[in-house]
């Protein structure tokens, strides 16, 4: 009998944690991986500069967006399809398989041949015709979590994806809002011990989201880390005062480089392996 009105998230039904493969990458159990890449796509030179700086500090997958939720119809809205080939060839040239978030169920499909995981953002956690649709489409999917979604939401969200016929689905908190303005959104940390125990999906953090500001971000995400998280997604730019979207919290590759040397001094103590 599951007590839980998530049925196939649950750790009542499956009790060992779920492993998800992304090209060679394994996220889940006792492997911490580190997603990174800037916010949007906006050029080759740019995503593939980026690419290079990231692996070369040891991520392992490349994120980019090239459709672009943002608040304001006048920002930057991404370069779409044109993006995402750049996004691709980048995590080719790079050995990386790469992330991009899909905003809508047609958008999906267009995209499944030049990405190996899709993203839903937080704006989208409830938009249950885009989850069905992209758990048919079967391809591993980072679910980030409503900035004012509980983590029962959130779970439901992830249970449209199982229930569709995905099994690989990575959860992703990425800060909530509360009442504090000192930062973008609040990380709630204990998310991550919570949605751990409810269930047997992997969870990752996003620090940039969350804090907002780069300054903050590294110490957000070795939290993260410490937490036991199964990985990060890290917003870095080659140029971020120069960034077309999320500037303000991208890190420099340089700062990019020392978070990741710190998570390796972290990792052993949370029996991970990185
Ligand atoms: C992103 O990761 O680029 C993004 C837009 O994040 P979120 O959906 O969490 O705001
Ligand atoms: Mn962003």
């Amino acid at each position: 009998m599951i007590s839980k009105p998530y049925v196939l998230a649950s750790r009542e039904t499956q009790t060992e944690d779920t492993i998800v493969s992304v090209g060679n990458v394994k996220i889940g159990g006792s492997q911490l991986v580190v997603i990174a890449g800037p916010c949007a796509v906006e050029s080759k030179d740019q995503i593939m500069e980026t690419a290079a700086q990231v692996r070369e500090s040891g991520a392992v997958i490349l994120r980019g967006g090239v459709y672009k939720s943002r608040t304001s119809p006048y920002a930057f809205q991404g370069l779409g399809m044109k993006g995402l080939e750049f996004l691709k060839a980048a995590g080719e040239a790079n050995g990386m398989p790469v992330v991009t978030e899909a905003v809508s169920p047609e958008l999906a499909v267009q995209m499944m041949d030049l990405t190996d995981m899709f993203q839903i953002g937080a704006r989208n956690m409830q938009n249950i015709e885009l989850l069905k649709k992209v758990g048919v489409l079967g391809k591993p999917v980072i679910l980030k979590r409503g900035p004012s979604a509980t983590i029962e939401e959130w779970l439901l969200s992830a249970e449209y994806m199982l229930a569709a016929g995905t099994k690989d689905i990575i959860l992703c908190e990425r800060g909530i809002r509360t009442f504090e303005t000192n930062t973008r959104y609040t990380l709630d940390i204990s998310a991550v011990p919570v949605v751990k125990e409810l269930s047997h999906l992997p969870v990752i953090v996003d620090p940039s989201h969350a804090v907002g500001f780069r300054d903050k971000v590294s110490a957000a995400g070795l939290a993260a880390v410490a937490a036991g998280a199964d990985g990060l997604s890290v917003e870095v730019h080659p140029q971020p005062d120069k960034a077309l979207s999320d500037g303000a919290q991208s890190l420099y590759p340089e700062q990019f480089n020392k978070l990741m040397r710190d998570i390796e001094a972290i990792a052993p103590v949370v029996g991970k392996i990185f």
